[in-house]
């Protein structure tokens, strides 16, 4: 059967038909109009699936189910978003039964980055681990843990908010630290000019010396988070995604290093730290995941 997999996020919603193999058949996404009522945005979305069903003649007779990603803090218990900091408007809002007002299906809703963990033991790059831990660095940090073959979820689904490890005695996330967000954040304060975060990445790698020590203590906060991960939960894979791990070689070489270095004990040392597979169409595979795989 087919899933539709429906992917909310604060710019766009994602949405589209995907196939048992994990293969998208069909997809669209509109822009997250903050101006308008989540229940209209919703309803929009479903207009939208239901016109791309017709376009692509697929049959809404054949759908399997609904899988919805969405951004955290949520409550999975009670179908909706309970306070994520980019959707304010959607505070409280019961997104599992407007959906089901819309689209007569089973519906399962995850947060956001434990879909994208279902979806790289599906078809990613963690299809041969029972045990491991997805990282997504960009705009914040959200993770997924997957441990003796099933997604821990935890009581509401939050489980796995490792953005929010708290990484000093000020309590600050490490997402304050090391996502995109705070690496421009910290490059324009040290630059005392706008920078993006991948100039920041490309101005270390050219050997700017404020650059370099930025990222090196960024790379470092990475290996540090991970080191912690391994500690508690003792994956022997960890898959890091999101626009952050772009920067490639630099990134895991140094995350590598700093896991084999200073992790507890040598099964964790030996961790292997790899980039996320999935990165077209992450979102939307993931939340249709959580209706072709069991989890
Ligand atoms: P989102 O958070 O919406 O899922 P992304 O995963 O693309 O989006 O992450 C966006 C963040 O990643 C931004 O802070 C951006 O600056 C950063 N980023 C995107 N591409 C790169 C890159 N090639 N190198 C370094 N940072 C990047």
């Amino acid at each position: 059967g087919i899933a539709i997999g429906i992917d909310i996020g604060g710019t766009k919603i994602a949405f589209g038909f995907v196939d048992e193999q994990g293969e998208v058949l069909a997809k669209g996404s509109l822009k997250t109009d903050l101006t308008v009522s989540p229940s209209e945005m919703l309803g929009r979305v479903a207009d939208a699936l239901k016109q791309l069903a017709e376009q692509q003649q697929l049959s809404l007779e054949g759908i399997k189910g609904i899988g919805v990603g969405a951004p955290g803090p949520l409550n999975t218990q009670k179908g909706e978003l309970t306070c994520p900091p980019n959707l304010k408007s959607w505070w409280g809002f019961p997104v599992v039964e407007e959906l089901k007002k819309h689209l007569p299906f089973p519906i399962k809703m995850e947060n956001d980055a434990t879909a994208a963990t279902l979806a790289e033991k599906w078809i990613g790059a963690a299809k041969d681990s029972e045990h491991f831990i997805f990282i997504t660095i960009s705009t914040g940090i959200g993770a997924g843990i997957f441990m003796h073959g099933k997604l821990l979820t935890g009581s509401t689904g939050n489980a796995g908010d490792a953005g929010f490890m708290l990484v000093d005695q000020a309590g600050t996330p490490w997402e304050n630290v090391a996502s995109g967000t705070a690496v421009a954040r910290q490059a324009t304060e040290l630059l005392g000019r706008e920078v993006t975060s991948k100039e920041a990445f490309d101005l270390a790698a050219q050997g700017d010396p404020q650059m370099s020590e930025l990222v090196n203590r960024v790379f470092t906060s990475i290996g540090m988070g991970c080191v912690s991960l391994i500690n508690i939960l003792d994956p022997n894979k960890i898959v890091i995604g999101g626009g952050v791990s772009q920067v490639g070689d630099p990134l895991f070489s140094a995350v590598r290093d700093y896991v084999s270095q200073n992790a507890l004990n040598p099964s964790g040392r030996e961790a292997a730290i790899v980039p996320a597979l999935l990165q077209q169409d992450a979102g939307l595979i993931g939340a249709a995941a959580l209706v072709q795989q069991a989890y």
